[in-house]
């Protein structure tokens, strides 16, 4: 059967969520869909990061370090993204960027492992997992001398039985493709072969319910700008298992994850728990503008929180997968992303033999906003990606979204030489 606006609108008349959108502001035809790239600006951020600049920094000045609860922030949004991926209070704390989280992390995971176990010095994670995670993992092998192995998805179950491995590294949500590992099955796998496990949240928190605690992981990282709305380069969070908290220093020591960091000694005294992965004095106007960001997802506690967010993310992936199918028959458009619920995050990305980004850029000319992510040459398309954030989409959008393809498509107006023609950032 197939769908039609009349019914996208109906399907929004009863969405219980829809009512959130109003936490965003999003110009009128614009069709979000890089909440996976970079989150919308919730509404309360302009007022609230005037405020810190105004008044906090402005009037009270270095009072607000204590006043304005500034020395306490990146705990106090650790627990509220917390609350979003199965974590205890005081495991989570909202710092640095992800590149440097999972540095901090994965040091601390190759020490705990070396001391356990020490004939065992690979990290294994996947060919196509986003590049940074990649970079930082080579390149503190090249400095411990241990070694980062690549493999396909399929290829996990067997890199499990390597005597060697030490630690198996994991993005959760694939950016590339969207594909949502088994978060419980591969930890208790890992575990069961002596590995330890490192998860990268980066397309999972705020977009699909988490349970880290459930699942027994080692170490998780996250991102804040992207699903959680925190802002271009909002602070990013690091979880880390109670029972490893304190079994080793990170070694990124700096004095905010000092014992006593007011005591100032010359000597670094770890602090107990998730406070040793902080490093230094850390940005309050941005960690202001996260809090608003991790608010918005919040307000979805009421209406049952993260698993209505997910119910509705599935139905409006589904949709859209369903109306390219319908609409855009015969384009020459691949899906990439899994059919099965159970393996997708909240994304879904396409592959065409050729003029990927030029469609993208087409479609963001008309203000349905996705982005393209090159292939690798190594079997993995050019792709265009459309982010889903349930917050803010409803499924009028879905259907705008892929009228506006079916025209860019079927008019050949992606050939025009403006949109094929390469900006910095993709
Ligand atoms: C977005 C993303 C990052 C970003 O890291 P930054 O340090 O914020 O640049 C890292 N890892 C994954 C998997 C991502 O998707």
């Amino acid at each position: 059967m197939t769908t039609t606006l009349q019914d996208c609108r109906a399907l929004d008349a009863q969405d219980p969520l829809h009512a959130l959108r109003e936490l965003f502001d999003i110009s009128e035809g614009t069709v979000y869909l890089d909440g996976n790239s970079l989150g919308a600006m919730p509404r309360s951020a302009p007022a609230r990061v005037a405020e810190v600049v105004t008044q906090e920094w402005g009037r009270d000045l270095i009072r607000s370090w204590n006043s304005a609860g500034w020395f306490e922030l990146p705990r106090k949004v650790g627990d509220q993204i917390a609350r979003l991926i199965g974590a205890a209070p005081g495991t989570t704390i909202a710092t640095d960027s992800t590149s440097v989280n999972l540095f901090k992390v994965l040091s601390a995971a190759l020490r705990i492992s070396a001391q356990r176990s020490p004939g065992r010095w690979r990290i294994v994670s996947e060919r196509s997992n986003f590049p940074t995670d990649l970079y930082i993992a080579e390149a503190l092998c090249k400095d411990k001398g241990w070694e980062l192995v690549l493999v396909e998805p399929h290829e996990i179950a067997d890199a499990l039985k390597d005597e060697k491995l030490a630690i198996l590294m994991l993005t959760h949500v694939n950016y590339r493709t969207g594909a949502m590992h088994d978060m419980a099955a591969v930890t208790k796998a890992a575990h069961d072969a002596g590995a330890l496990v490192v998860w990268d949240l980066a397309h999972s928190a705020g977009a699909v319910p988490v349970n880290l605690t459930a699942a027994d992981a080692d170490f998780a990282v996250g991102c804040g700008y992207k699903y959680l709305n925190g802002g271009p380069g909002a602070p990013a969070f690091v979880w880390v298992n109670p029972r490893h908290a304190d079994s080793c220093w990170q070694p990124l020591a700096g004095w905010w994850g000092h014992d006593k960091p007011f005591a100032f000694t010359p000597d670094y005294q770890p602090a107990a728990g998730i406070v040793r992965y902080q490093c230094g004095t850390q940005p309050m106007i941005s960690l202001a503008a996260l809090e608003c960001g991790v608010a918005t997802v919040l307000a979805a506690e009421p209406f049952g929180g993260m698993a209505a967010l997910r119910r509705k993310s599935l139905a409006l992936t589904d949709l859209f997968i369903q109306l390219v199918e319908e609409r855009c028959a015969g384009q020459g458009l691949a899906l990439v992303t899994p059919r099965d619920h159970a393996q997708r995050g909240s994304q879904v990305c396409l592959s065409r033999g050729q003029g990927a980004y030029a469609i993208v850029q087409a479609l963001i000319a008309r203000g349905v906003i996705g982005d393209f992510r090159a292939g690798d040459g190594a079997g993995h398309p050019d792709i265009l990606r459309f982010g889903f954030t349930p917050l803010y989409l409803g499924f009028e959008d879905v259907w705008n979204a892929v009228e506006h393809l079916r025209q860019v498509l079927e008019s050949g107006e992606w050939q025009r030489p403006e949109f094929n023609r390469q900006h910095a950032v993709t």
